[in-house]
Parts: structure tokens; C-alpha cells; sequence
């Protein structure tokens, strides 16, 4: 029979397509729930298993029987019951073991192995179909194709579940259904039907349209497995999503985590985080290297705050004073306060001395965070600093700055109590000439000791500072005059004790300031002003220390700076004029010069004496262009003088401390004509001592131009003779206070023959001022003077040339 016989004539092709299409359809789910199988473990994969087995089992048999029903042996046939739903059984178990063989099998030979008895499965299933076909006569079998068909179901089913695990869905489908099919149409291409007959067994169905039912339930059943199969493969999808999306999410949480606890453990502060009961949910381990952890224990974690306190407490020195009770009242209001949402920042003092900052802050949920900060160093370097602010780094006094918020703390609890508190301003006498006699070193020293010793005695509301140089402040609240009193004289004994420093003895001197609050002034700056104005009036009169400020006073600033206006205005328009005084000398009692003096006639006010208004013009600058007016007068008056007697000008410290006073002593001799050789400038020693180094160069090029420089006031300063090996002086006028004296005392007459003595020996001619009496006249020639100035020889005015020739009284 050939193959076209055997599909055409021995078949109905209807129902051989259909057949094939239930196949395809079946070995289609099979594969798909065959894999499916695969992924599901334990029961459940045993109930795939089970699924996936029922499934085949149902395809193959319904296979062969539509496959049955295409057969046209020539008459209808009929089967046994008992067997055919037997050939289910055993398509379904036998399937089913090798379906169990392929999914839990390991390698491709258990695959194979499984599909393989798949194959026989089908052989089975359709050997017992055919058995249950009932029939007259007998089936002609062909064994060489029988074995053919055995042997294609096995190799074609082990190579098809061999396709489905390797993925190749369609492919094992395919090779699947070809197993089924192949296996029928050869087996049934094997089978000779020509020698039967119909025959009818008791209890034999006929097999007809019902075959089509039991493909459609089988197709449904099928189609139910593969639908609850996509559920399933859904399902599982999602589960493996959400499997892997947990193990990214864990592989996150536990990096961020990583890299969190790597931040904490090496972060330079301690970290603590409690719930909102108090109780610490996490810290890091800087927490035991700043506080030390209570006994030794390394994890902190579920402590609750209130002992965590408790344990720190006795870490702490600064609390330490507290009772535990006490700590515990105060830790739970602490608690209290945080949970409120306030922010709480304090710094505790652990015994080692280190300073610790804590600081809690409120997060959401009722809990906070603690932060613990080691600030010794920060709070040293803030010590520091507000020290250095505060301070005076020499004598370790109060500075300005502090003496200034004294001054208003000392205000604003005045006003409150309505008490008194003095304000003193305190100036050393003569201090710049300590400093330039014996260095600064010992300056700094002499400083050092009296602050030690204004320090030494204070007692509460009581503050003394140095605002600078050798300026210096005290305050004192009181309520009793005797009592500031007191202090004044504990402050004065402090100032005028001799001062013993290793390498100098010097007496220390000041003049001292009083101003009170309210009465001297409501404020700051009107107190130190005022106190400054009382200290200044100290100064200028010789024999006081110590000046209460008086309202008169002032009046008195008001008067200074009315004069310093007055000053420049007559500096403007011409308002000064000069007086001559002669200088004559003693042996031959010629006149060998004369100063010019100063005079000026302040409009509204009459003649105002130099010592008053020079200091002022000193003071608001005018002295320099004044100083000019005078040279530049007194030069050009000299150089129109019958006599080329010299001339002798007064110049002021401050016009010493500006270099332009080389230029104008150069443009005036210029311009006056004046020969260098008449000219004469008389210095004072506090003058030079304002800055000598300075003054000494000033004087070196103004004496290069053969300009002759004279020491003025000589003896009235500190270190007179120590003046005296600095510079090469032409001349020295002895103070007339001296020469005053020279008659009465026997003591200043030694000093002044000291005085000649020395000069002589250092061959500087020496001028006597202040001459008023023959008899000191007598005495300053007997002991060796050259020249003399003073009343005695003619009052300062205008020169009469006429009376020049004439002989001074006494003196011939
Ligand atoms: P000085 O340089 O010591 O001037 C001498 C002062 O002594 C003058 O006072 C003069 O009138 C006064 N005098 C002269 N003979 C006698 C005397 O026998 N007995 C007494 N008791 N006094 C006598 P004067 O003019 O009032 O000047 C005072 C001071 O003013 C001067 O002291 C000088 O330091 C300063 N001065 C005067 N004119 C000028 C000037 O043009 N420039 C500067 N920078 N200072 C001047
Ligand atoms: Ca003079
Ligand atoms: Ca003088």
C-alpha cells in the first residue's frame, strides 16, 4: 500500500489533519507545561508534574483515537471499554513518569531518558488502544514496521525533551508531536485490517462523534492546564521581579549601610540616635573614645537615655556636685524639653579636663539625635583669644576694651542701685625718659611691676587697666568717699614706691584723674574724658598727684581750644611779634647774642605769656608753622642788625620729631642771607627724648650746615649728662631755677659748680639763665660761667641799639 493510499483511501483526511492538529496543539501545551514544570519545586512541582502529565496523556490518547476515527477499514468499529480508558492510564502514567524522569533529572541523558520513555508511553497507550478495537477476524501485523514505530516515538520524544529544556519551545513541540504521530500512522501503517470483520461484543461502544467530544474536553482540559500555567508562569515571573528587586534592594540597603556605619565610625564626633522613648536605637564608635562607655561595653544600643546619663555622670566633673536623684530629675526634664522640640547645646567638663559639647536635636517621631563634640581645643584657642581681647599682654591688666565694658557694666548697675563708682585716669610722669634712659626692656619691666602691684590689692568693684603706653585706668564702685579714698592711696603707694628692677632703681611718679559718676558725667566717654581732664591739670601743677574733676575744667578745654583757634587765626594774619633778650659774657662783657622770645597779643585778651599758649600751639599742631614764622622773622631781623651778634631761636620738641625742619632752616638762612655761624637753636632734653634717634639725625644735619645748637634748660631733665655724650652740643643754658636757687642753697650751688665743672671739661661754653641778682652774677663768675642771660642784663624786648655800646650795670 502505498503512502498516498494509506492517507487517502485507507483514511479520512478530515479527520487525519485533525488528528494531527490536536496533536500539535497538545504536544504544543505539553512542552510549555513540561518547562513550566522545571521552575515550580516540591508539591507544587509535583502537581505540575501531575498537570503536565494529564496533560500528554489526554493528547496522545485523544490523538489516537481521532486518528482511529480517520481509519476506514470498511466497516465501523467498536471497543472495549475496559481497555481503552486502560490505554488513558497508561498514556497519562507512564507519560507522567517520564515527564517526573526529564523535569527532575539533571543532565541531557535524563532529558533524553525521560522523553525516551515518554516514547514508550505512547507505544503502550496505542498497542493497548488497538487491543481494545473489537474485531472479527484478526489484524495482519507488520513486525518491521511496528519496531519502527516504537523506535520513532522513543528517539523522537527523548530528542523533543531534550529541544524543551534547552528553551526551543516550538522545536520540541514539533519533534513531540512528530513522536505521537509518527508512532500512530507507522504502527497503523503496520496493521493489515483486510482479514476483519465487524463484530459486535457485549458492552463494546462504538466509536464515532463521541471520539470528537473527548478531543474537545481533552483540547479544554489542555487549554484549562495551559491557562492556569500562564497564571502560574506569570505569577512566578512576578515573584522572581520581586525576588530579585528585594536582593538589589538588600544588596542597596546593606552597601548604604556599609558605607553609613564607615561614616559614623570615622566621623570626629559621637553620634547617637534615640526613639522617641529615650531608648538608643544606634550610636557610633566614637562615642567610647570621647565619653568612655559605661562599664567597658562596646554596645550602648537599647540603653535607655536617663541611665546613659547616669553612667556619663560619673564621667564628669562638672556635674559631679548633683546627688543622683537630682541627675535624675534633671536628665527627665531634659527628656521633657527635647521631646518638646527644643534644641539643647551645653558643654560638659569630663575629669581628664577635656570639654565636650552635647547636643540634642529633635527629629520627627518624639525621638533625637545626640552629638557629642570634643571643643578643649576650640575652647582653649577662645580663651585665648578672648584673653589676647581683654587682656594686656605685658601686664596681664585689663585693656581697653575691657576697661571700656567695666565702665558701662559699672553704668548700668549704677543706675539701677543709684550708687557712685569713680572713674581714675592714671599717667605715668616721665615715663618716655625711663624708657629711653635705660631701654625699653626696662621700660617693660618698670610696667610690668606697677601693673603686678595695682593688681595686687583689688578688691571687689574694684578694676584696673592699662590702656596703652604708660597710660593706665582704675574704676571703683563706692559708697563711702573715705573708701575711694582709700583706694586712691592703695593706688598712688603702688605708683611712687621706688621701683626695683634687676638692673635699675628708678623712682616711678604719675599724676592721677578723679571723675565720679553721676555728678562728673552720665556716661562713658564724658567719665574717661573728664577723669583725662582732671589728670592733665595733675600734671601741669607741679606739686599735685591727684586732681577730683572740677566743672571749671571744662571751661578750661573750652578755653584750650578757643586758644588753638585763636593761634592759627593769628598765625594767618600776622598776630605774633618778637622780643630780643642779649646774652653777654661774663669776662669781657660784650654781647655775644640774643634769644628771640616769643610774644603774642591775643585779640580780647592782652599779652598771653609763651609757657601758656606755646604748649597749646604744641598740642593742636599750629607749633610748626609758628616755629617757621619765628626762625624766618628772628633770621631776616638779624641779618639787617648793625652788629652780626648772634641769634639765638627756642625750637619745640615737636617741631624736633618732623624732618622739614631741616629744609626751613636752610631756606631761611637762603633767604635771610643770614651766615649759618649766627644762627643758634635752643633744644630742651625732653624734647630730643620725644624721639631722640630723630632728633639727634634733625640736629646732626642741621649742625653740619654750621648752624650752632645749644641745650636748653639744662638739669631739669632726667638724664641731662646722658644728653650731653649723645651730642656734640655748642652751648648749655643752666635753668634759672638753679641760679634762683644758687644764692639761698648751698646745694644747688654745688650742683651748678658740678654743672661748670663738667662742662669745662668737656669744653662747652656755658650759659647761666635768669640772672636777677648781682650777687648770682658774682657767684656764677667765681665759679668759672661764661655767659649769663637774664633781667639783671636786660628784659626781653627791642633791641636799642644806641644803648649797645653802653656797659651792662655790674658787670664792668
Ligand atoms: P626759655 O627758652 O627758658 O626762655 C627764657 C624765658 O625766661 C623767657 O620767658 C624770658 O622772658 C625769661 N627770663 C629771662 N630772664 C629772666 C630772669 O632774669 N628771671 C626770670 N624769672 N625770667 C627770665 P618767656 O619769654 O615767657 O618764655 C618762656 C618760655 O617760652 C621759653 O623759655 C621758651 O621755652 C618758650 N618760648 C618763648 N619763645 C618761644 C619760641 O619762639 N619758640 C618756642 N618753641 N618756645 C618759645
Ligand atoms: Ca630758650
Ligand atoms: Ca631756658
Amino acid at each position: 500500500m502505498s503512502l498516498f493510499e494509506f492517507f487517502f483511501l485507507a483514511h479520512d483526511a478530515r479527520f487525519v489533519a485533525l488528528a494531527a492538529a490536536v496533536c500539535l496543539v497538545s504536544a504544543y501545551g505539553c512542552i510549555c507545561l513540561l518547562r513550566h514544570a522545571r521552575l515550580a519545586t516540591g508539591m507544587i512541582g509535583l502537581a505540575w508534574i501531575g498537570v503536565t502529565a494529564f496533560a500528554v496523556g489526554f493528547g496522545i490518547w485523544t490523538t489516537h483515537f481521532i486518528g482511529m476515527l480517520a481509519l476506514r477499514p470498511g466497516f465501523p468499529l467498536a471497543y472495549e471499554p475496559w481497555l481503552t480508558t486502560a490505554s488513558l492510564l497508561i498514556a497519562v502514567a507512564l507519560g507522567g513518569l517520564g515527564i517526573a524522569m526529564a523535569v527532575r533529572g539533571q543532565g541531557v541523558a535524563d532529558q533524553f531518558l525521560g522523553g525516551a520513555v515518554l516514547g514508550i508511553a505512547i507505544a503502550c497507550m496505542h498497542f493497548t488502544g488497538m487491543a481494545a478495537v473489537v474485531l472479527g477476524g484478526g489484524i495482519v501485523w507488520n513486525i518491521g514496521l511496528i519496531a519502527a514505530s516504537v523506535i520513532a516515538g522513543i528517539v523522537l520524544g527523548g530528542l523533543a525533551f531534550v529541544a524543551a529544556m534547552r528553551g526551543r519551545t516550538l522545536l520540541a513541540a514539533l519533534l513531540l508531536a512528530l513522536a505521537i504521530c509518527g508512532m500512530h500512522f507507522t504502527a497503523m501503517a503496520a496493521a493489515d485490517f483486510s482479514r476483519c470483520f465487524p463484530l459486535h461484543a457485549p458492552g463494546s461502544a462504538p466509536i464515532g462523534w463521541i471520539s470528537v467530544g473527548v478531543a474537545l474536553v481533552s483540547l479544554l482540559l489542555l487549554g484549562a492546564a495551559i491557562f492556569s500555567m500562564v497564571l502560574d508562569k506569570h505569577e512566578h515571573r512576578r515573584t522572581l521581579n520581586e525576588q530579585a528587586r528585594q536582593l538589589a534592594d538588600a544588596n542597596r540597603i546593606a552597601e548604604v549601610t556599609g558605607l553609613l556605619e564607615m561614616a559614623t565610625t570615622h566621623m570626629a564626633q559621637g553620634l547617637c540616635l534615640f526613639d522617641s522613648k529615650g531608648i538608643l536605637q544606634f550610636h557610633n564608635r566614637r562615642i567610647a573614645e570621647l565619653v568612655g562607655t559605661p562599664k567597658g561595653n562596646d554596645n550602648l544600643v537599647g540603653w535607655h537615655f536617663r541611665d546613659l546619663s547616669i553612667a556619663l555622670q560619673a564621667l564628669a566633673q562638672d556635674l559631679v556636685v548633683a546627688g543622683p536623684e537630682d541627675v535624675e530629675q534633671r536628665v527627665d526634664a531634659m527628656i521633657a524639653s527635647i521631646r518638646g522640640g527644643a534644641t539643647s547645646d551645653y558643654l560638659r567638663t569630663m575629669r581628664d579636663g577635656r570639654i565636650i559639647r552635647m547636643q540634642h536635636s529633635p527629629i520627627a517621631h518624639g525621638g533625637w539625635v545626640t552629638t557629642l563634640d570634643d571643643v578643649t581645643e576650640q575652647q582653649r584657642t577662645h580663651a585665648e583669644i578672648t584673653q589676647m581681647a581683654y587682656r594686656d599682654s605685658l601686664t596681664n591688666l585689663l585693656n581697653r576694651a575691657a576697661f571700656d565694658e567695666a565702665v558701662d557694666f559699672a553704668l548700668a548697675t549704677a543706675r539701677v542701685n543709684h550708687s557712685n563708682f569713680a572713674v581714675i585716669a592714671i599717667d605715668l610722669d616721665r615715663f618716655k625718659e625711663i624708657n629711653d634712659s635705660f631701654g625699653h626692656a626696662v621700660g617693660d619691666q618698670v610696667l610690668k611691676i606697677l601693673g603686678a602691684r595695682l593688681s595686687a590689692g583689688l578688691r571687689e568693684g574694684e578694676v584696673v587697666a592699662r590702656l596703652g603706653g604708660d597710660e593706665f585706668a582704675a574704676l571703683k564702685t563706692f559708697t563711702s568717699m573715705d573708701s575711694l579714698r582709700a583706694f586712691l592711696t592703695r593706688i598712688e603707694d603702688a605708683l611712687f614706691a621706688r621701683i626695683q628692677t634687676d638692673k635699675v632703681s628708678v623712682n616711678s611718679a604719675a599724676s592721677m584723674g578723679v571723675a565720679i559718676f553721676p555728678d562728673d558725667g552720665g556716661d562713658r566717654s564724658r567719665l574717661l574724658n573728664n577723669a583725662d581732664l582732671a589728670m592733665y591739670r595733675a600734671k601741669a601743677e607741679f606739686d599735685r598727684r591727684l586732681c577730683y574733676y572740677e566743672k571749671t575744667m571744662d571751661e578750661q578745654a573750652r578755653q584750650r581750644r578757643s586758644m588753638a583757634q585763636d593761634l592759627w587765626l593769628a598765625l594767618e594774619t600776622d598776630g605774633f611779634h618778637l622780643v630780643y633778650q642779649v646774652q653777654k659774657s661774663v669776662s669781657t662783657n660784650l654781647v655775644t647774642g640774643y634769644e628771640v622770645l616769643l610774644r603774642w597779643d591775643r585779640p580780647g585778651h592782652g599779652l598771653v605769656p609763651p609757657s601758656e599758649f606755646i604748649p597749646i600751639a604744641e598740642e593742636s599742631g599750629a607749633i610748626a608753622g609758628i616755629g617757621a614764622w619765628v626762625l624766618r622773622k628772628a633770621c631776616a631781623d638779624a641779618a639787617a642788625w648793625p652788629d652780626p651778634y648772634k641769634v639765638a631761636v627756642n625750637v619745640s620738641g615737636v617741631q624736633l620729631g618732623q624732618i622739614e625742619l631741616i629744609e626751613t632752616v636752610r631756606d631761611v638762612l637762603l633767604q635771610t642771607g643770614l651766615a649759618p655761624a649766627r644762627l643758634e637753636l635752643e633744644v630742651t632734653e625732653t624734647s630730643i627724648i620725644a624721639d631722640k634717634p630723630r632728633a639727634l639725625h634733625i640736629l646732626r644735619q642741621i649742625k653740619a650746615m654750621g648752624v650752632s645748637i645749644a641745650i636748653d634748660d639744662f638739669g631739669t631733665g632726667y638724664s641731662s649728662i646722658d644728653m650731653l655724650r649723645s651730642f656734640p652740643f655748642d652751648r648749655i643754658k643752666i635753668d634759672r631755677s638753679f641760679v634762683a636757687e644758687v644764692e639761698l642753697n648751698e646745694r644747688s650751688r654745688a650742683i651748678v659748680r658740678a654743672m661748670l665743672a663738667l662742662c669745662q671739661s668737656l669744653s662747652v661754653p656755658v650759659l647761666a639763665e635768669g640772672v636777677e641778682t648781682q650777687a648770682q652774677l658774682d657767684l656764677l663768675r667765681a665759679e668759672g660761667c661764661t655767659e649769663v642771660q637774664g633781667y639783671l642784663l636786660g628784659r626781653p624786648g627791642v633791641i636799642d641799639w644806641s644803648d649797645d655800646v653802653a656797659p651792662v650795670r655790674g658787670l664792668g
